[in-house]
């Protein structure tokens, strides 16, 4: 009896400036590192965003959500650009991320962010405390106080406007998004910290409660909790501490933004939001960067390395994932860079050839 091979389907959403240019780099990575190890992609190619506003009236076609919900993985380029600068909100490009997003009920947005030894300098930190960080924001993405209620504005007594918002977390949602933080602690170093306000809201005393009780389910993995001001000041001071961080929506914002800064380069970032049962979305952190178009000069690395999520955390395909990082580092190691992490003493090349690099060191053969 023969093995059957294993067969997964890809929605492949470009959508606007730079995006159609990492996406094409980044499918053939893909299909190399799977074809490596013996399994097959279908690939199907949506419009979204701009690209669907301008094909179909809408920033989120009904055919692009149902072929996203019936494939194994979404990988998504990015969003928007000038062209589409609007007020109204069913005619924003932006919008039809939100769409999919809420559509695809992707509760779990992991983002790593390393410093990589051949991209140390790039770091906004000194030499000696940039080196060697390796770590992963787990955050929480469809609860907190940015979606809970009552919210809006009013009158106070003094006769005063006020604005005001709600910050509500139910353990369902606290214990869902601790699996995924613990799922994924185990799959790196094994050590999770959850970073909360704990001492001041009772969302976080709950939230702190329900991740203690969940860790029972993972004794392998260590546990830590901090305050998330703490966890602020930690980033910048020693951030080698951490390994993966899972905290709730707000704090997950700003703190994954604040991480990303640490490794320097925007165009080397990408991300995961992960749901309970359906596929998950990857793509890179960066925007559309509309400034450098059509002009070969993106670095498609945030979506290659986007497209190893995919393989880890969307396929379980750790194998075919390692494949990827590892053609990565080789081909920052040969000194290829695009013009967003150049440096002198190495070959400044565009996004198509950055791309042909990386298949040739996962198969020299190519
Ligand atoms: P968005 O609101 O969609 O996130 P943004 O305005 O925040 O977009 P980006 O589109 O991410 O910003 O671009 C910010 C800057 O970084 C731009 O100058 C852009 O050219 C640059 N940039 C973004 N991504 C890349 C990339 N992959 N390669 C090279 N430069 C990039
Ligand atoms: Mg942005």
């Amino acid at each position: 009896a023969t093995t059957p091979v294993r067969r997964y389907t890809i929605t492949l959403l470009p959508g606007d400036g730079i995006g159609p240019e990492v996406i094409t780099v980044a499918k053939n990575v893909l299909q190399l590192a799977g074809s490596l190890e013996g399994f097959e992609f279908g690939f199907k190619e949506m419009p979204v965003g701009g690209a669907a506003l301008d094909l179909t009236g809408v920033p989120l076609p009904e055919e692009t959500l149902l072929a996203a919900k019936q494939s194994d993985a979404i990988l998504l380029g990015a969003i928007g650009g000038y062209k589409w600068d609007t007020n109204e909100k069913h005619l924003k490009p932006e919008t039809g991320l939100l769409q999919l997003r809420e559509a695809l009920k992707v509760f779990a947005n992991l983002r790593p962010a390393s410093v990589l030894p051949q991209l140390v300098d790039a770091s906004t930190l000194k030499k000696e405390v940039a080196e060697g960080v390796d770590l992963m924001v787990v955050r929480e993405l469809t609860g907190g106080i940015y979606f809970g209620k009552p919210r809006g504005f009013s009158i106070n007594e003094n006769g005063e406007e006020i604005g005001f918002n709600t910050e509500v977390y139910a353990t369902y949602e606290i214990d869902r998004i601790a699996r995924i933080a613990f799922e994924t602690a185990r799959k790196r170093r094994g050590k999770l910290c959850s970073v909360d306000k704990a001492n001041v809201l009772e969302a976080s005393m709950l939230w702190r409660k329900r991740v203690t009780t969940i860790a029972s389910e993972y004794p392998d993995v260590e546990l830590t909790h901090m305050y998330v001001d703490n966890a602020a000041m930690q980033l910048v001071r020693n951030p080698k501490q951490f390994d993966t961080i899972v905290t709730n929506n707000i704090f997950g914002d700003i703190l994954s933004d604040e991480a990303s800064m640490i490794t320097g380069s925007i165009g080397m970032l990408p991300s995961a939001s992960l749901g309970e049962l359906g596929p998950g979305l990857f793509e890179p952190i960066h925007g559309s960067a509309p400034d450098i178009a059509g002009q070969d000069k993106a670095n498609p690395l945030a979506t290659i390395l986007s497209a190893a999520m995919l393989l880890k955390y969307g396929l379980g395909e750790e194998k075919a994932a390692r494949r990827i990082e590892t053609a990565v580092l080789d081909t920052l190691n040969r000194g290829f860079r695009t013009g967003d992490i150049y440096s002198e003493g190495n070959k400044l090349v565009g996004c198509q050839e950055i791309g042909q690099e990386v298949v040739k060191s996962i198969d020299p053969k190519v």
